[in-house]
């Protein structure tokens, strides 16, 4: 079988929660919040945008034949059995000839995906197959459906782009018994009204003829951010949400709100709201689209807007960018295929190639460009739970997610991280900027007190990175021991929800607008003003631009995010300020829950 090309993202899915109602037991603020919408299905966000419209519904797949253990042998005589063949290949001919033409008036990713499946209707593995089954006396449409799934299986089992394509193979399979069996073929209905298309998965030869002005927004239960719905969505600018558990139940013809940047599908909107929300999103898209930094809130309030990176190449393009510096190096995905510890030196050829970009950056700015005025920061090995790391991970834990991971590691190896800090030690030297260095999965005031001694002792600047809710409640008492804060809100909303941050039906915990994880924000960011050190937020929440905005008001003083969510963040930023930012923090913490916070920010900040 052959493959296409595909683009890479990723993000965790799950479900959403239904908004909440004011309670007498609820906190201050609750009870003032505009009405929450009846209930948010949370996806995977892979095209930004905000749409309202209507559901519609691709036209039913076609009935498929049931394909016995045996695979139908012996169901056809004979001497019918060529005649059979020539039925499916006759099929797939058509199938394939329709996409091809499709594919003439198509341009782009549109017209690349259209050819890729009309070269899956047209493959030589699948036909062979089928021409293998039909031999053994499987009616034609038997014989395809038990080849697909053949192949389907294969795709599966190999994993991330070939998983992927499993959607085209069904596609491909459902229009050919579609054609075998005089159904009518599968595909888009034309919409009456421009609407949000909600499907299963759409298959790539139908998203490839979707009419934007038709479609406002495509939201799918299936599928995956690297699969042809994501890239035809992205080529089209059509806000998209996949992976989105409930979308089943969604009603053709009920009003939904899709927000491409945050994964969520709000169910019966406000419309008035709704409107607003679709019109800001149209001037906040136009907005990034011209952002280049420095990230300031609207009377120039400065707010470093940073880059997470996980290797040199990354590093060189966000130098080339808008980034201010690096807020996060995610130094274990450097080693994740690695079995034997490099040596320092070896290591160390690894970090200075993130540093040298923005010092050289710095450099022709007219700066030092030693660390003093351009900020990048290390972390740490995180190996283990899901980055175990051959060399410092333990084999066999019962719950590595509570286990020995991040900065415990030294607890077996300590010499694990003296030769990391060594390496860092000789990066800094190599390149002459002198990073910031942070560690992991601290949950002790004695685990950041050495922490601390040992970076120091190198001449370099320690911090911890607050992602146990241990460490954000000891915050101040942590603080005298480094020079500053960074929270990871991936982690810190896994622990303080107790919610496995891999778990797709706990998703509606793991989201850092819980009410509980911004008041542990709010902890940390206070005992940083106090001492006069910075926290900054470096976890998925600092690419959320509504968030953003939430956590500088909850007095948070550096969002690193990946590159590409950042001129969405920096534009947002710019355009709040810092009295609203203020009120949107307070709302958002005093919101029942995270459907809630978000309506409750959104309104300070209109
Ligand atoms: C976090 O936990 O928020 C974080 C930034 O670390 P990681 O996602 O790598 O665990
Ligand atoms: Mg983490």
């Amino acid at each position: 079988m052959t493959s296409s090309t595909s683009s890479a993202a990723s993000s965790a899915a799950g479900h959403g929660s239904p908004g909440g109602r004011a309670t007498g037991a609820e906190p201050l603020g609750a009870a003032s919040a505009p009405r929450p919408p009846a209930a948010a299905l949370r996806g995977t966000p892979v095209v930004p945008g905000v749409a309202v419209g209507p559901v519609v519904r691709p036209a039913p797949r076609p009935q498929l034949p049931p394909v016995p253990a045996d695979g139908g042998a012996g169901v056809v005589p004979e001497d019918d059995r060529d005649a059979e063949l020539e039925r499916a290949r006759a099929a797939a001919a058509a199938v394939a000839e329709r996409l091809t033409a499709r594919a003439g008036s198509a341009e782009g990713d549109a017209a690349e995906v259209l050819r890729a499946t009309a070269q899956l209707a047209a493959d030589r593995g699948l036909l062979g197959e089928v021409r293998k089954r039909t031999r053994a006396g499987a009616p034609a449409d038997v014989a395809v459906v038990g080849a697909a799934e053949k192949f389907a299986g294969m795709f599966a089992a190999m994993g991330g782009l070939m998983a992927d394509r499993v959607t085209d193979l069904h596609d491909v399979r459902d229009r050919v018994v579609a054609e075998l069996t005089g159904q009518e073929e599968p595909g888009i209905p034309n919409p009456e009204q421009p609407s949000v298309l909600v499907a299963e998965d759409l298959a790539p030869a139908d998203t490839a003829g979707l009419d934007p002005a038709q479609v406002l927004a495509l939201v799918t239960r299936g599928g995956g951010p690297t699969g042809h719905t994501a890239i035809i969505a992205r080529q089209l600018g059509i806000p998209c949400v996949v992976a989105t558990a409930g979308a089943q139940d969604l009603a053709v013809g009920e009003v939904v709100l899709v927000d491409g940047t945050t994964g969520a599908v709000e169910r019966e909107p406000d419309l008035e709201r709704a409107a607003q929300r679709v019109h800001r999103d149209r001037g906040d898209r136009a907005a990034a689209a011209s952002w280049v930094g420095p990230g300031r809130l609207a009377d120039g309030t400065p707010v470093a807007v940073l880059a997470n990176v996980a290797d040199g190449p990354a590093a060189r393009a966000a130098a080339g960018g808008p980034a201010a510096g690096v807020g996060l190096f995610r130094t274990e995905l450097c080693f994740l295929g690695t079995t034997v510890e490099p040596d320092v030196e070896a290591q160390a050829a690894v970090y200075a190639e993130v540093l040298r970009p923005f010092a050289e950056r710095a450099r022709a700015a007219g700066g030092p460009g030693d660390g003093s005025d351009v900020k990048v920061v290390l972390r740490t090995l995180d190996a283990g739970s899901d980055k175990p790391i051959a060399y410092a991970t333990p084999a066999h834990e019962e719950n590595p997610a509570l286990g020995v991971r991040g900065l415990r590691v030294v607890r077996r190896d300590p010499g694990l991280l003296e030769r990391q800090l060594d390496a860092v030690a000789l990066a800094a030297e190599q390149t002459g900027l002198r990073p910031q260095v942070m560690a992991p999965m601290v949950a002790t005031e004695a685990e950041a007190r050495d922490f601390g001694v040992a970076v120091r002792a190198r001449g370099l600047v320690p911090g911890v990175m607050v992602e146990v809710p241990s460490v954000a409640l000891l915050a101040a008492r942590v603080l005298a021991h480094v020079d500053f804060l960074s929270i990871g809100t991936n982690d810190l909303t896994q622990y303080a929800m107790a919610a496995d941050r891999l778990s797709g039906d706990l998703a509606d915990l793991n989201d850092p607008w819980q009410p509980a994880v911004l008041a542990l924000v709010a902890m940390t960011a206070a005992a940083g003003r106090r001492a006069g050190k910075p926290v900054g937020v470096c976890g998925e929440a600092a690419a959320d631009p509504l968030l953003a905005c939430v956590l500088v008001g909850l007095g948070v003083t550096s969002l690193s995010a990946a590159p590409a969510a950042l001129p969405a963040v920096g534009a947002r930023l710019a355009s709040a300020t810092p009295e609203q930012c203020r009120a949107a923090a307070e709302a958002a913490v005093a919101a029942a829950d995270p459907a809630a916070a978000r309506e409750a920010a959104l309104t300070a900040l209109l």
